[in-house]
């Protein structure tokens, strides 16, 4: 069945289709800005740079940020402890921050402007305009999640009934009652709020309004899509959030094919133990720095989170580079001949041929050198192995950008029964 309503995908502003150029420069001009303010205001940035023997004005450029190194999680708590309240992060004199948001840690993030409207490319970009009534599920106490949503939301001209999480019977009243058309939330509570409703004999595509949904805090899974869209009829869009620099890093144009990038976050793609930029296409740690939030002097915060970035323009017509999507944790990938591999992506590359059943890959190190090899039970014996061994490696190379070394055929229930997908078997000495 196809969507109830899918809005052509208008730019939010010329900005999302400025030059890539004019990107770079408008994101280095603002960030040579907030490196030389946090310099001077915050002394946890100070002392780090120091540190690394680098001045403000040597941080100019998004290449340049490589100087310096990553501020994780554990730090920043760690560091809220020793410099409390906002760990020596804070760049403005404490009566002008507007709002404190606080995430698990605790974590003290002060903001400064109360016009926030970050997050409104990325709900324009899902369609949600003036007259839609939209659900915010996300909450509006503690963390930054339900306000900041909420704001874009209005910056988008939308209609927020402020529902926060939670309630699953009030939240299907409200929807019936108020014709609600958007939602915002996870898709396991939208999923909750559909069963439900089905539970007390409702029929969700008929008796309610539900047009499109924005998704954040969780993975949206290809069937839970198919089932919301082709099932509900409803359009779906995913955008990846982050709290700590506060914000929503990148979002899904009516394309789904990656998140763009906020123009509002410098995001480089590292390999998260020597915090030097990879290349497009190769897996590595997500790292952010905000540059709109005067308040707050975080400088490459280190999400912990692995992906890639996709350079080609995008045929919605946005100029800005695409997240390939979030294919895990950093202590989830193996590191071979220099590429991380995940299981994620070798799940869509193994486990798209239909012919295996289960696979291990297995890293050794023979000769100073990397040896990745794919065990692979399949599921019927007759597969043409050649063939599918051709396939494979092919597949593997251009996702993972590694190739496979050797490849095993297995027999149906050869890998034992609890095992890792990516065995790290190398011996160092
Ligand atoms: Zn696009």
């Amino acid at each position: 069945m196809a969507l109830k309503a899918v809005r052509k995908d208008v730019h939010f502003d010329d900005i999302e289709t400025r030059p890539i150029n004019s990107r770079r420069l408008y994101q280095e001009g603002k960030l040579h800005h907030i490196v030389k303010n946090a310099y001077k205001r915050a002394p946890s940035v100070r002392e780090m740079m120091d540190k690394a023997k680098a001045k403000p004005s040597n941080i100019s450029t998004i290449k340049s940020l490589e100087k310096l190194p990553i501020t994780r999680k554990t730090d920043l708590i760690e560091l809220q402890k020793s410099k409390p309240p906002y760990g020596g992060f804070l760049t403005v004199k404490p009566q002008k921050i507007e709002r404190i948001f606080i995430s698990p840690g605790p974590i003290y993030e002060p903001l400064h402007s109360s016009k926030i409207k970050w997050f409104a490319q990325s709900f324009w970009a899902a369609g949600f305009r003036k007259g839609d009534i939209v659900l915010n599920t996300f909450t509006y106490h503690l963390s930054p999640a339900g306000t900041l949503f909420h704001e874009a939301l209005r910056h988008c001209g939308a209609t927020v009934v402020v529902t926060g999480t939670g309630n699953t019977e009030i939240q299907i009243q409200t929807m019936r009652d108020l014709k609600v058309n958007g939602f915002v939330g996870t898709p396991s509570f939208l999923m909750t709020l559909i069963k439900k409703a089905e539970e007390m004999g409702l029929n969700f595509r008929n008796d309610f309004a539900l047009e499109r949904a924005w998704f954040t805090g969780e993975m949206l899974s290809p069937s839970v899509r198919k089932t919301l869209e082709e099932d509900y009829g409803i359009d779906t869009r995913q955008a990846y959030a982050v709290t700590e620099p506060g914000g929503a890093i990148a979002y899904e144009c009516a394309r789904k094919s990656g998140l763009h990038l906020m123009d509002d976050y410098i995001v480089e793609i590292v390999d998260p133990v020597t915090g030097k930029q990879l290349k497009p296409g190769e897996v590595g740690e997500i790292v952010v720095t905000p540059i709109h939030n005067k308040a707050w002097g975080l400088i490459r915060f280190g999400t912990g989170d692995l992906s890639s970035l996709i350079t080609e323009k995008c045929l919605c017509g946005r100029t800005s580079y695409r997240l390939s999507g979030i294919l895990g944790r950093t202590g989830d990938a193996v590191k071979v001949r220099g590429m991380f591999v995940v299981a994620r992506q070798a799940d869509e590359v193994i486990m798209s041929s239909d012919t295996v059943s289960r696979y291990q890959l297995a890293v050794n190190r023979t000769d100073q050198r990397d040896e990745l090899t794919l065990k692979a039970e399949l599921k019927d014996e007759t597969t043409d192995r050649t063939k599918l061994a051709n396939d494979l490696n092919e597949k593997f190379q251009s996702v993972c950008r590694v190739k496979i070394d050797k490849i095993e055929f297995l027999k149906p229930g050869t890998l034992p029964e609890k095992y890792q997908k990516i065995s790290d078997e190398r011996k160092w000495d």
